[in-house]
Formats: C-alpha cells, sequence, structure tokens
C-alpha cells in the first residue's frame, strides 16, 4: 500500500500529538524522523498490545521484538509495569503509549491496514475485580467496543484475550468451546469480570459475522510465568512468596479444587500461531494447559521445592471468593486449537512453577526486603 502526499501531509501535522510516545533513549532531534520511519512504514505489520506492560503483554510484546516485529504497547500502567518491559523500552521498533484505550487520541496515528490489535488490556485479578466490580464491568467491554470501532474501516485484525471464567459454573471437568456457558448471578462482584469478558466476545463476533472484521477470541485458563504479580490473589505467585517468606501457604477450601496451569510462554505461542491461520478467524479457542492439579498438589510441590518450612494451612474460602462460589474443577478440551492452529501446551507446570521460584530467589537476593511485598 503506497502512501499519498496527503497521507503523509496528514501525519506530519499530527507528529506533535506524539508527545505522549514514550521512546527511551532517542533525543528529540531524532525521534521525529525515527517515529516518521515508524509510522509511515507500509510494508512491515505492526502490532499493537493493549495492556502490553502487563503479565501476558510484555512476554508477547518481547516475544515480537525479538522476532523482529513492530509493537506499539497501550497501557494504562493500573496493574502493568514498565519494569515488565525494560528489556524491550530502547528498542526502534518499540513504541509505549501510557493511556486508557478509551482515552487514546489520535488513532489515525497508531492503526493502519496492517495493524494487527491485540486486546489484553483488562481489570484483572479476583480481588481487584469484587472490590471493584462497576469498573470492572466497564473496563472489560467499553474498551474492546472502541477497538472495533477503530478496526472496522482499516480490516484491522483483532485478537481478544477472553477468559475461562466465561464458563462460569458449567459443571463439565472439561470445558469445550461449545459448551453452554452458565451465567453467574449478577448478585456476586466476580461476576463483573466474567459478564465484562463475555460481551466484549459478544461484540467481536458480531462485528465479524456482520461486517466481516477479522476477529478470533481466546479464552485462557489460569497463566502462570514470570512478572505474574499475586497482589490481585493469583494462587501461584501468592504460594510462592509465602514459601521463600517462610509464611503459611494458605489453601482455601479443601485444596482439592483443580486447574490447569498454562506457562505465558505457551499462551503467547498460541497467540502468535492463532493469529496466522486464516481459518482460526471469526471463532473462539480456549487456551490452557493440559494436566489438571490439586490445589494441594500445588502448594506441597512449593513447598517442597523452595526447602521452605512454611506451614500449610486450610482456610475458609475469603467472602470475595465464596459469594462468587470458587469454581471448583476447571479444566480446557484443547482439541479445536490443536486441529485448527496445529498448538498444544509444551511446558509442564512444575517447570514453570521452577522456573519462577528460582528466578524469585534471585530477585530476593538482589532486593531490600521490604520491596519484596509481593512477587
Ligand atoms: N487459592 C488459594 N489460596 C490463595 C489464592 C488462591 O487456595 O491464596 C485458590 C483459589 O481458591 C482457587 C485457586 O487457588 O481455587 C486458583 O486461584 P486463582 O485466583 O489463581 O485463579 P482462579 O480462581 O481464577 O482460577
Amino acid at each position: 500500500m503506497a502512501y499519498s502526499l496527503f497521507n503523509i501531509l496528514y501525519k506530519l501535522r499530527s507528529i506533535p500529538n506524539f508527545s505522549s510516545f514514550i521512546s527511551s533513549g532517542i533525543h528529540s532531534h531524532t525521534f521525529l524522523l525515527e517515529d516518521l520511519f515508524f509510522i509511515l512504514n507500509p510494508y512491515s505489520m505492526k502490532y499493537v498490545i493493549t495492556g502490553g506492560a502487563g503479565f501476558i503483554g510484555s512476554h508477547l510484546a518481547e516475544d515480537l521484538i525479538d522476532s523482529g516485529e513492530q509493537v506499539i504497547v497501550i497501557d494504562n500502567l493500573s496493574t502493568g509495569s514498565l519494569s515488565n518491559l525494560s528489556g524491550i523500552s530502547s528498542n526502534d521498533k518499540f513504541r509505549l503509549i501510557i493511556s486508557d484505550v478509551r482515552s487514546v487520541r489520535h488513532w489515525e496515528d497508531i492503526l493502519d491496514g496492517n495493524t494487527i490489535i491485540i486486546h489484553l488490556a483488562a481489570t484483572v485479578g479476583v480481588n481487584k475485580v469484587v472490590c471493584n466490580s462497576l469498573e470492572t464491568l466497564e473496563n472489560n467491554f467499553q474498551p474492546t467496543l472502541t477497538l472495533l470501532n477503530q478496526a472496522l474501516p482499516l480490516g484491522c485484525k483483532i485478537f481478544l484475550a477472553s477468559t475461562s471464567e466465561v464458563y462460569g459454573e458449567s459443571t463439565g471437568v472439561c470445558s469445550s468451546e461449545s459448551d453452554p456457558l452458565i451465567v453467574p448471578s449478577s448478585h456476586c462482584g466476580r461476576s463483573a469480570y466474567t459478564l465484562g469478558k463475555l460481551t466484549s466476545e459478544h461484540y467481536c463476533l458480531n462485528y465479524s459475522r456482520q461486517f466481516g472484521l477479522p476477529v478470533i477470541v481466546a479464552r485462557f485458563f489460569n497463566a502462570i510465568g514470570l512478572n505474574q504479580i499475586g497482589n490481585y490473589g493469583m494462587v501461584v505467585p501468592t504460594f510462592v512468596r509465602q514459601a521463600l517468606a517462610g509464611e503459611p501457604i494458605t489453601v482455601y477450601g479443601t485444596g482439592n479444587q483443580t486447574r490447569s496451569f498454562c506457562n505465558v510462554k505457551d499462551i503467547v505461542r498460541a497467540i502468535r500461531q492463532l493469529l496466522q491461520t486464516d481459518s482460526a478467524y471469526g471463532q473462539v479457542f480456549n487456551v490452557g494447559g493440559s494436566e489438571s492439579i490439586t490445589i494441594t498438589e500445588l502448594a506441597t510441590y512449593i513447598k517442597r521445592v523452595t526447602g521452605s518450612s512454611s506451614p500449610i494451612v486450610y482456610k475458609p474460602f475469603p467472602p470475595h471468593r465464596s459469594l462468587g462460589k470458587d469454581i471448583l474443577h476447571r479444566k480446557a478440551r484443547l482439541d479445536k486449537i490443536c486441529s485448527v492452529a496445529g498448538w498444544k501446551p509444551l511446558t509442564s507446570w512444575h517447570t514453570v512453577i521452577d522456573e519462577i521460584i528460582d528466578h524469585q530467589k534471585v530477585l530476593l537476593q538482589s532486593r531490600p526486603r521490604e520491596q519484596y511485598a509481593y512477587v
């Protein structure tokens, strides 16, 4: 696609708005030329990752940059962190816009027909969701609509990160994309997350059906890996922190509830494989681990590998979990993504947990204790 003189002049006119781009290490006089090249280069694909400073987003951004791709991250840093992007922030092909998706102005400077949008930005974590349920509901569908409307005239591909939570209280041991969904009660704060994501799914699939927009929806199941923080209740970073600090490892309920944890690196590979698969567009896919373990097994393993003296203690579900009915068993059927995109998880849960523990031990040795409130 060649750019007309009009397009170039139009984009030149709006360059001052790029003050919102953080471009570390680039002096102002070179900034203009480099950004011009970055924006106007019509021949390569460009990835826009919302929530790209977060756990999954930062792994994805790094992977794309390592493959030589152009990446623009849009993140309001509500739960994401600049430190997650420190490895790529000075790369010429990387740009960061610190903003909520709904507040971004001048989309014409960000998107073109070669842009792939990967929408990961969301309010996440059971604790945060329950304490901010109205904000969660809005955050988890309004930005999707903003992105769809911006993508529509350009025909940008959109990848939506949805969640296994949409299966709600479905009773099947293994959830399949075609299963009926049992939507949780509106009285429970946790359902704001589910309903926000489900609404996003509906918007995406309707834009695909009615307008032919190329959209993929993926339901992620319990991602784990480096850079995941435990502040909002996620079990693996919480247990690792407790074990390394010698504090009680707090298992909620009987500990017989099961999860199939998935390495974030496998998730990144799933996103990239799906985006490259023409027949994946317009469809929903589960992305998760293939092995189920109980939460007691998880606690026992983390205690053993860390060599911790922490006791494993069983506690009642905290109110925000029991009100929302903690999901007993959660596992993905993966036949669909395997047959359509040839993807399956490659890492076992204990390999990822070993990696997390090793990483946290190194961080503990290099950081003063007070900065280590959460892993
Ligand atoms: N969990 C736990 N102790 C904790 C945090 C979580 O026993 O300190 C349990 C929680 O009740 C759930 C499982 O671990 O059964 C996974 O929780 P997480 O919040 O990581 O994911 P989700 O509930 O969304 O599957």
